[in-house]
This record gives C-alpha cells, sequence and structure tokens, in this order.
C-alpha cells in the first residue's frame, strides 16, 4: 500500500477531538498516511493575525488532500469564514455531502441513501456585502432606484447573489457525473426560481440543459426549495442525488443531517479539479467542546470518503463496515445518539467511542 501525505487541519472546538479520534481509526483501518498538520481557525488570529495563514493554503495545494475540523467564524462580526475563503482559495466547487441511515443513531427514517451536490463558490456564499449607511451602499441603493431596478429602503445593509452559467454548469455536470459513476439512477435540481428569475432561474435553465445530454441514462426533476423541503421530511427516500446552489445546499445538508440521526453522523468533502478538502457537515460546537462528549462519526465518515478519493476503498470499507457494526451493537455510542434514540443507557466519551470503533477494527 503507497503512503499518502494528507494536509490535517484540527480546527476549532470539538475538531480537536474528532480529529485525534478520526487519526486513531483511519490507522486502525491499515491506511497508510503521513499527517502533516496545519491550522486554521479562531486561535490563528491571536498567534498570525489571520485564521487562515497563507502556509495552511499552501500545505493543501501542495498535498492535494486535506481532512479539516470545523473552524468557529463570529456570528455577524468579525473575520469572514475561513472555510468559504478556503474554498474560494483553492476552487473547491463541488461540497458533497452523503445523507446514509446508520441503523442504531436514531434516524426518523432507516432508508435514506441521498446524496447532496452543493454548489462551493458562489451565490449568497461569495461574501460581497454592502455595510448598512455605507456610501458604497447609498450608492448602490441610487443606482437601483434610477435604473428602476426596484426600490431598496435607504437602512438597508445589502448581500449580493450571483449565479453563473460557468459554475451552474459545472456543479450540475458533476451531479450528473457523480450518479453515473454511482449507480444512481435521479438528478434532482432544487431553485427558486418562481422568485429569483435571474439568479435561481439562471440555476434551473442550465440544469435543464446540462440533463438532457444525460436523458435516457438519468432522470431528472426539480423542485422549488419550500417544497423540497416538506418533501425530504415526509419521505427522503423518493430522492437520489440533489443539486443545489450555495446557500439551499447548506440548509438542505443539516436536514438531510436530521433526518438519519443528527450532526454527529454527517460527513461530506469539498472537491475541486486541483484539491480535495474532506470535513465534516457540523461546526465547532462550542456546547460540548473540550468536554469529551463529541461524535467522531461525522469527521471518520469524511475520512473514510478521503480515503476512497485516495483509492484505498478496502481501508473505507473497513472504516464503514466497524461504524455499522458499532451502531447495531448500541453499547457504546455518544450523547447525541442516545438522545436520538430516545435511550436512557449511559452516554459514550468521544475517547470511549473511538476505542470501540478500534477494538472492531483491529478484532
Ligand atoms: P454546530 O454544528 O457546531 O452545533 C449545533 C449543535 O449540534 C450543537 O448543539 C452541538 O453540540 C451539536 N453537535 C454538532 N456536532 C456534533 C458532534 N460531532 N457530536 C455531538 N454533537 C454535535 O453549529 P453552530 O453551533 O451553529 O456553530 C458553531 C460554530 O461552528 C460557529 O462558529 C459556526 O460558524 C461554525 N461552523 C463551522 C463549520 C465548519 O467549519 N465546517 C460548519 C458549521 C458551523
Amino acid at each position: 500500500m503507497a503512503k499518502h501525505t494528507v494536509t490535517l487541519i484540527p480546527g476549532d472546538g470539538i475538531g480537536i477531538e474528532t480529529s485525534a479520534a478520526m487519526q486513531r481509526v483511519v490507522e486502525a483501518s491499515g491506511a497508510e498516511i503521513e499527517w502533516e498538520i496545519a491550522e486554521a481557525g479562531a486561535s490563528m488570529v491571536e498567534a498570525c493575525g489571520t485564521p487562515l495563514p497563507d502556509s495552511t493554503i499552501e500545505a493543501v495545494r501542495r498535498n492535494g488532500v486535506a481532512i479539516k475540523g470545523p473552524v468557529t467564524t463570529p456570528v455577524g462580526e468579525g473575520f469572514r469564514s475561513v472555510n468559504v475563503a478556503l474554498r474560494q482559495a483553492l476552487d473547491l466547487y463541488v461540497c458533497l455531502r452523503p445523507v446514509l441511515s446508520i441503523p442504531g443513531a436514531g434516524g426518523r427514517y432507516d432508508d435514506v441513501d441521498l446524496v447532496i451536490v452543493r454548489e462551493n463558490s458562489e451565490d449568497l456564499y461569495a461574501g460581497i456585502e454592502f455595510e448598512e449607511g455605507a456610501d458604497e451602499t447609498r450608492e448602490l441603493i441610487e443606482f437601483c432606484r434610477s435604473a428602476q431596478a426596484g426600490a431598496i429602503r435607504p437602512d438597508s445593509g445589502i448581500s449580493i447573489k450571483p449565479v453563473s452559467v460557468t459554475a451552474t454548469r459545472n456543479i450540475v455536470r458533476y451531479a450528473f457525473e457523480y450518479a453515473l459513476e454511482h449507480g444512481r439512477s435521479k438528478v434532482t435540481a432544487v431553485h427558486k426560481a418562481n422568485i429569483m428569475k435571474h439568479t435561481d432561474g439562471l440555476f434551473l435553465r442550465v440544469a435543464r440543459e446540462v440533463a438532457k445530454r444525460y436523458e435516457g441514462r438519468i432522470e431528472f426533476d426539480d423542485r422549488i426549495i419550500d417544497a423540497f423541503c416538506m418533501n425530504m421530511v415526509i419521505d427522503p427516500t423518493q430522492f437520489d442525488v440533489i443539486v443545489f446552489p450555495n446557500l439551499y445546499g447548506d440548509i438542505a445538508s443539516d436536514l438531510g443531517a436530521g433526518l438519519v440521526g443528527g450532526l454527529g453522523i454527517a460527513p461530506g468533502a469539498n472537491i475541486g479539479d486541483g484539491c480535495a478538502v474532506f470535513e465534516a457537515v457540523h461546526g465547532s460546537a462550542p456546547d460540548i467542546a473540550g468536554k469529551n462528549l463529541a461524535n467522531p462519526t461525522a469527521e471518520i465518515l469524511s475520512a473514510a470518503m478521503m480515503l476512497d478519493h485516495l483509492g484505498e476503498t478496502a481501508c473505507a470499507s473497513r472504516i464503514r463496515k466497524a461504524v455499522c457494526q458499532v451502531y447495531a451493537e448500541g453499547a457504546v455510542l455518544t450523547a447525541d445518539i442516545r438522545k436520538a434514540t430516545g435511550s436512557t443507557h449511559a452516554a459514550a466519551s468521544c475517547t470511549e467511542f473511538t476505542d470501540a470503533l478500534v477494538a472492531a477494527l483491529t478484532s
């Protein structure tokens, strides 16, 4: 087996605990990984003056593959999201988030198996914002008024929502190619094209154009985001591969996670043409950070996706099998899963749960 060098960014909060757990499990799977640790996150602001040092971006670029813990982003102020900055710097235009039932994890359904493909580079996450009261904001408001584009209240803040033909074509094509490669039968595009004609309308139009090239091989349909949410809750098994503009994809990821047992088990990947960064859907969970309570499954399943990407599919399968075994046995499960299953059994710590996974892998 070849040895792979992977950049590991532990991140903030529970990322420290879940990353350590992930490393132990990957090692127990037999995968030969050399970890190159790189830092990012709130703790780096004091040390380096930035939450995302250039050396971290360079490390990911050099190795081509990274796994990352969550990073805290201040709400409504402070530095911009490290995740958004990393995705933009490395052109990680695909966010891939499988939503899969794990028997024993307390999901509302036992048979969910769908994949969220989220556009990762534009939409309201482009970070083009105008502060309320600033000169440029006033100019923009005046421009909209004079161009008869619509009246904006003078005390508004403004975020720009760019949706391009290029990025939409890339993400929808990725969704179809993923479906072909993984033996899936349908792609659904989700939008709000009835209201936002020039952004979501464009997304839908381009999705339909791309879909034509796959006619007869992969089915295609579309849903309006609000109806999609209701349909997901009522019957998620009707979906297969689902492609979203950035914001709806972010929200739908947590919705999907909630249907199968919660954020503790939801993995993900950010993929570009040159690099891939694997990371759980969840955030840094400040409410439980440092208490050895976190569920590391999401980061561990993200590592399994990473091993698939590296061609180490046997190690990835061993990890998934061990996860399923520990959940099916039900003896050693973290507090979030005890809560999701309504169980009164004592919850395991992050370390105890990891011990059980390592034992399942090495016995
Ligand atoms: P969160 O995902 O951190 O937490 C939401 C809830 O889920 C909390 O109650 C938390 O305890 C629980 N939870 C999350 N992951 C868990 C796990 N592995 N095991 C057990 N319980 C888990 O979301 P939030 O509280 O909205 O965000 C906290 C911070 O994380 C914010 O600064 C946010 O910007 C950041 N964030 C980062 C990422 C990322 O780096 N990829 C993603 C989302 C949020």
